[in-house]
């Protein structure tokens, strides 16, 4: 479904709900991380890509302008209402649509004033499959209350508005890299995100021959977040032995000189970081160079880093990488890596477009075969970030 086709899609669902048509809608994609994982914690690179996958929202005012807001989700049964005559308060923790919550609340608390609305809400952004519909979910909400309220709000403070009510609404401490490529993305581009500044560089990819298929194992292996806080510390321990307040400003030389100062795991995960930082601007150059052997060998340079440095892979995600390996840029790849926190979730690889319908195959049944799972996939060229599709 294209997105103009979605949009159509999703106010026919709005007219079945409420018994009339949508006089907004709004859609935010989601992303994949082409490069630059677990940089972000460390005030270093993020290379990510709107995909062609989207949220989308339709509304209309409630109605006889009722100051209160109803949330409806086709992925959800479960409608919810907002009370706008009372301050706003989170729903209870795990509840979905406190993440559009958090974003009235966002606009409620710059002083912009909102009227009650109905909303259906429409999602191609797999939920909870490491591809970000939370923030596809919270950058469609802004955007359709800036075509509500007619406010605009800067780029860097609407993903920061996004963000905040992550945080705060949905109760998960993420970083920025989501919420800005869904609002900033560019078709035909990456974006350049430095974590620790938070300037932004849209990086052209327009040959067509090539995209980017991401490959979802399907599996999840419940270390998650312990392992996640464990990293995090590790990095920062490394940092101070190194005397500097985040690995960003750390170099492959100095790590080497205070090797025997610090533990071996330590060493291991501050050389990912600064390697992956490296490895990331590196491939935003080979990207605006065209140079796609070069991308796909740092693709592959960072899969093994975070596999045997980082420990943070799977069984399933170095299954994928092998097999995307093993058919090669004769095949069609020129090189694939996990992307996301890890172990499990999606890999990404960047591939020849022509190659797509016979690598889909392939790999679906070298992967099943492998190990008895069956896998997702999906092919993207970088999609443009949020849109209103009717104001
Ligand atoms: P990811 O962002 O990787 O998809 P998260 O766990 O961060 O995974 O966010 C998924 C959650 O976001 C869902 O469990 C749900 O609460 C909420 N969500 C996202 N999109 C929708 C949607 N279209 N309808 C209802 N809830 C959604
Ligand atoms: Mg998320």
């Amino acid at each position: 479904m294209t997105l103009s086709e979605l949009g159509h899609f999703t106010a026919d669902q709005f007219a079945k709900a409420y018994g009339h048509g949508p006089r907004w809608i709004a859609a935010a994609p989601g992303r994949v991380n082409v490069i630059g994982e677990h940089t972000d914690y460390n005030e270093g690179f993020v290379l990510p890509m709107a995909i062609e996958r989207y949220t989308v929202i339709a509304a209309a005012p409630a109605a006889a302008g009722a100051p209160r807001v109803q949330l409806r989700s086709l992925e959800n049964d479960e409608a919810k209402m907002i009370d706008l005559s009372k301050p706003l308060q989170p729903f209870a923790r795990g509840t979905w649509a406190n993440y559009p919550a958090g974003v009235l609340a966002g606009f409620l608390a710059r002083g912009i004033p909102l009227n009650g609305f109905d909303a259906m809400i429409h999602s191609t952004v797999p939920l909870g499959g490491g591809l970000s519909s939370s923030a596809a979910l919270e950058v469609a909400t802004a955007t359709l209350l800036e075509a509500m309220t007619g406010r605009t709000l800067e780029p860097v403070e609407k993903a920061l508005l996004c963000q905040q009510a992550e945080h705060q609404y949905a109760g998960v401490p993420c970083g920025i890299m989501d919420q800005f490529i869904s609002v900033m993305g560019r078709q035909d581009h990456l974006l350049l995100l430095d974590c620790r500044s938070r300037q932004t560089e849209l990086v052209p990819m327009s040959d067509p021959s090539v995209a980017l298929l991401v490959i979802n194992t399907n599996v999840k292996h419940e270390l998650g977040s312990g392992e996640y806080a464990k990293r995090r510390a590790q990095c920062e321990a490394a940092a101070k032995v190194l005397g500097i307040s985040s690995l960003r400003d750390a170099t492959a030389v100095a790590l080497q000189q205070a090797k025997n100062r610090m533990e071996d795991v330590m060493f291991r995960r501050a050389r990912h970081v600064i390697g992956e930082i490296e490895r990331t601007t590196q491939a935003a150059q080979a990207i605006r160079n065209s140079h796609w052997p070069e991308v796909g060998q740092l693709m592959y340079a960072s899969h093994y880093s975070l596999r045997d440095n980082y420990e943070v892979s799977c069984t399933e995600l170095d299954a994928v990488v092998e097999i995307a390996r093993g058919i090669g840029p004769q095949g069609g790849v020129y090189g694939c890596r996990m992307t996301g926190g890890g172990f499990g979730g999606c890999t990404v690889a960047l591939v020849k477009t022509d190659a797509v319908d016979a690598l889909t195959r392939k790999i679906s049944e070298d992967y099943q075969r492998k190990t008895g799972i069956e896998a997702s996939l999906f092919v993207s060229r970088p999609a443009a970030g949020a849109t209103i599709l009717r104001a």
